[in-house]
């Protein structure tokens, strides 16, 4: 079934991905980006998740060009890493805002349409150092990690709505970033990966558009790893 979907920070990388592959299988896509465009096929609206009066804009924009909206994908997340001793406050509450505060923000206003709609799947795009923790990472560790109560809470508040809410975990994924890595060091984190490479992005995708299809209409409340092992299922 054709569904209309959002998926934040669409422009580049990892969501870019995810939009793509949600175009591939036949949905109306919606990408917020701040700058730049999603790819071919899809709708770009402008959002900022740290704004919610931004996202709130966006939402009316794709409510009114493409339908309710009935799968978010809330994708959009920073870095900020140093070591515990010199983290600046303002480091970490960055973080925080942008990957947690700003997941929030965006599943509460597509909760609204879900609950009418009777229908939907919100996805949280998590990573594996959420639940292994990070050494420089304490800011986003804890950022990805409070996804998974987001998760199972709106799964308890919302689940007899019809509704899912689920969480997927990423590991060391192929971008521009760890492209950059050098070798030697790709080579050291290929050797904790039992999958002894890094995933495609695209490889993410497609477990995110398999949980908004019907076929994970009774998948809620869970954490899916896609990181070749390295988390052992956490
Ligand atoms: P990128 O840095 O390539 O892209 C980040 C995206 O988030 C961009 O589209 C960016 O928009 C958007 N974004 C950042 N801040 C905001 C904001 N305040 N408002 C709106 N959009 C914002 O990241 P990746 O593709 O690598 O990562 C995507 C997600 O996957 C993130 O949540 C990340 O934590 C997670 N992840 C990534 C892994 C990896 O190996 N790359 C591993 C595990 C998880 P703009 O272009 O405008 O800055």
């Amino acid at each position: 079934m054709s569904r209309t979907v959002l998926v934040t920070g669409g422009n580049r990388g990892i969501g870019r991905a995810i939009a793509t592959a949600f175009v591939e299988a036949g949905h109306r896509v919606a990408v917020t980006a701040r700058s730049g465009e999603g790819p071919e096929g899809t709708l770009t609206v402008r959002a900022d998740v740290t704004d919610a009066a931004s996202i709130d804009a966006a939402f009316t924009q794709v409510e009114a060009e493409l339908g309710p909206v009935e799968v978010v994908v809330a994708n959009a997340g920073i870095t900020r890493d140093t070591l515990l001793m010199r983290m600046s406050e303002q480091d970490f509450s960055d973080v925080v805002d942008t990957n947690l505060t700003g997941s929030f923000r965006v599943v509460q206003r597509a909760s609204k349409g879900m609950v009418r709609a009777r229908f939907g799947r919100i996805i949280l795009v998590s990573s594996v150092v959420g639940l292994l923790g990070g050494a420089g990472q304490v800011n986003y560790a804890a950022s990805k990690a409070g996804l998974v109560g987001i998760a199972r809470s709106i799964t308890r508040e919302l689940g007899s709505r019809g509704i899912t809410a689920n969480v997927v975990a990423p590991g060391f994924i192929e971008t521009d970033m760890t492209d950059a890595l050098p070798a030697e060091q790709q080579a050291q984190y290929k050797a904790q990966i039992p999958a002894g490479r890094f995933a495609r992005a695209d490889e993410v995708a497609r477990v995110i558009t398999w949980l908004a299809s019907d076929d994970a209409a009774y998948v809620s409340g869970a954490v899916i790893p896609v990181d070749g092992g390295l988390g052992m299922g956490h």
